[in-house]
């Protein structure tokens, strides 16, 4: 068949909502005329006294195509790095009067901090939250299609993880903002799945494993039976028998502190044909499974790391238990099942955030009814309220006006179409990216631009497909899918959690959402070298070959159900998150850090007036860890309370 053909049957000639959203496309390249179909999008190279996020129907939300990273989020930044923004820059412009707190990048990390601020500093202190990308939230991002006649939500940041561990500044927020975890317990529907027949399948590809083929229940049926309906070796398939089914010793003369230590350098890809002593073609099997919570494959994972973090769709990481003890369904970390689940994801939390700053922004008052609200973002930036929210502004610089040590304003200057500006506060909590901080601040000492520059955020995508109807799915019995040598190692429909008047699509004839994630890397270089590459590649890759290797996935996994990609697709998001996952250390190729001394902790060292927040600067990539973040990166400003 032709590629022409081939893209005719999958439907790449469809319309569907794939539109980008263009205010931020506007934002990056400006001065381009645009067209006059696009309703509520704004004229591109509009002046800054319209802001985009001032017009009506401005809503990032709504926007299907390359979402997350968007189009004018991350030019001015990769301008900093490459050394070419101030060739170009110009003057910048002052504007506003002196805030008692400019927060820069508006994800959770640095919504907290204003949340954590105003809880010491009073109500009416005067934030200012500055953002790079179309929208708050960060990663923790809201998405809507629309299939059929519904509205349907998807997400960045997933889930509230295992909440019975957060710390109590980081419940207090919850709180605060009026989140009750215990109520998704009732929102969740747990039984839904297993009500309708549906589990857990894996399918294997052709260009890895010879055919097409997907089998449907994992851990249902014994794995020798569900093994035995894979395309694999007889002798593949004996030694992913043995390591799911029999308890084995392969270090029978270490301690257990010994065997810890020992799997601890070791990756989990050697562990397997190195220590378990299984035929290499078994590697391919679980080669990406670790992608969606490191982005990079088991090549770069520890075998204990696995075993401790386990994996959240409950395929396992098999053969570690009789030296390391059970991990339990997702490690022994996790206590709290995976049900802490806004239909949007973590965005709720930053919605429910930006209600307790400004009200008429977010109508509503609970938990429940956020998640319909509509946002008005030309409330966002608006005096007289205290705190104000200004999108599609990057940072570029942030010094003090003096000695940092007895300065009494901080000056920071940022880009927004196209322009400069520079606003001044009493102090700055800087909650972007860590390895963003150098750029922004030259002043820092060395040792610290250093530690701050260590870690590589991993890249990864999150997609999301709006189909007609998930009958495929039910006929062939599964929820989710393990894909392991495919573009997308992994494909599920949505969680089943329906919170006030959103109603999930409970009926297989209804609409739904397809999840799937892609993280970029290259097997064989250390963690953050299979980062860095990872950048490169999701930078390079247009939203067509994302959506060219979704319809053929969902084409070759669902076809025998039925599916049908021409006619079934509805829309499509693509999630690219060139800076996702905070760095977090890995055994196999990071030093082992004497406490105090680690990057993250030589990095997040307050300047003067200036603190450091983000998920970044805990070196773990949750939430909590971004509250966490900013409630310290408050409490080192707070000596400065009053100045
Ligand atoms: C796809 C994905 C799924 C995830 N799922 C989960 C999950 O289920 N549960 C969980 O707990 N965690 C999850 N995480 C981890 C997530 O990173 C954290 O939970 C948290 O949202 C991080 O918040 P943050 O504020 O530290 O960072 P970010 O969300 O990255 O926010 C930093 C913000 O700073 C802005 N910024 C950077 N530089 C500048 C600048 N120069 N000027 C202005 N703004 C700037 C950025 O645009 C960004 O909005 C997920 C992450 C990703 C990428």
């Amino acid at each position: 068949m032709t590629n022409d053909a081939r893209d005719r049957d999958l439907g790449m000639n469809r319309a569907i909502t794939r539109r980008d959203f263009l205010n931020g496309v506007a934002i990056g390249i400006g001065g381009l005329a645009l067209g006059s179909t696009l309703t509520g999008c704004g004229r591109l190279g509009a002046s800054d006294s319209n802001p985009a996020q001032d017009r009506a129907g401005y809503n990032p939300p709504a926007g299907t195509g390359m979402r997350g990273d968007n189009a004018g989020s991350f030019e001015a930044a990769h301008g900093l790095r490459d050394g070419t923004f101030w060739q170009t820059a110009g003057t910048a412009a002052p504007t506003d009067g002196t805030y008692d707190l400019i927060v820069v990048g508006a994800g959770i990390s640095g919504l907290a901090a204003a949340h954590f601020f105003r809880k010491q500093a009073g109500a009416n202190a005067r934030i200012l939250i500055l953002e790079a990308h179309d929208d708050f939230g960060g990663h923790a991002e809201r998405k809507q299609l629309h299939a059929g006649n519904r509205l349907l939500l998807s997400y960045g940041a997933q889930s509230i993880e295992s909440p019975s561990l957060y710390s109590a500044e980081a419940k207090g927020l919850l709180a605060d903002v009026g989140v009750d975890v215990q109520k998704f317990y009732r929102y969740f529907d747990r039984n839904l799945f297993s009500s309708l027949k549906l589990g857990s399948g894996m399918f294997f590809d052709r260009e890895t494993f010879g055919e097409d083929r997907l089998v449907a229940g994992f851990g249902k049926i014994p794995h020798r039976e569900f093994f035995a309906k894979a395309p694999l070796s007889d002798a593949a398939h004996r030694d992913i028998v043995r390591l799911y089914t029999e308890k084995v010793d392969y270090l029978p003369g270490l301690t257990p502190e010994q065997k810890k230590a020992f799997l601890d350098k070791i990756s989990y890809a050697d562990f397997l044909t190195k220590i378990a002593k299984c035929t290499p073609e078994v590697v391919p099997v679980f080669q990406t499974r670790s992608h969606d919570l490191y982005g990079v494959g088991i090549d770069a994972i520890s075998a204990f790391a696995l075993h401790d973090e386990g994996d959240d769709y409950g395929y396992g990481y098999p053969g570690l238990d009789a030296m390391l003890g059970p991990s339990g369904d997702r490690g022994p970390h996790k206590p709290d099942p995976y049900i802490f689940h806004f239909p949007d994801g973590n965005a709720s939390v930053a919605r429910l955030l930006v209600r307790s700053f400004i009200p008429e922004a977010i109508p509503g008052h609970t938990m429940e009814d956020v998640v319909l609200a509509q946002a008005d973002y030309s409330r966002l930036d608006r005096a007289p309220s205290p705190v104000r929210i200004r999108l599609n502004s990057t940072v570029v610089q942030v010094r003090h006006d003096g000695d940092p040590g007895s300065a009494s304003n901080v000056e920071v200057t940022y880009t927004r179409n196209r322009q400069m500006f520079q606003v001044r506060g009493r102090r700055c909590v800087l909650a972007c990216y860590n390895s963003m901080v150098p750029y922004l601040c030259p002043e820092l000492p060395a040792q610290q631009k250093e530690a701050l520059a260590y870690g590589v955020r991993t890249p990864l995508v999150y997609s999301h497909t709006a189909i007609r109807n998930w009958t495929s799915f039910q006929k062939l019995g599964v929820f989710q899918i393990a894909a392991p040598g495919c573009y997308h190692p992994y494909a599920a429909i949505d969680f089943p959690v329906s919170i006030g008047e959103y109603k999930y699509p409970s009926r297989p004839e209804e609409p739904m959402v397809v999840f799937m994630v892609r993280t970029p890397c290259q097997p064989g270089l250390s963690q953050r070298e299979q980062h860095r590459v990872g950048h490169v590649e999701l930078y390079d890759t247009p939203f067509e070959t994302f959506e060219r290797k979704i319809r053929d996935q969902l084409a070759r996994m669902l076809g025998p159900g039925g599916f049908d990609p021409a006619q079934d697709i509805e829309g499509i998001t693509i999630g690219r998150w060139a800076h996702g996952y905070a760095y977090g250390y890995n055994s196999l190729f990071d030093p082992d850090f004497a406490e105090g001394e680690a990057p993250n902790e030589v990095g997040r060292k307050p300047f003067g007036r200036i603190a450091i927040a983000n998920s970044d600067a805990g070196a773990i990539a949750y939430m909590d860890t971004a509250i966490n973040e900013a409630y310290r990166a408050v409490q080192e400003l707070s000596h400065y309370r009053g100045t």
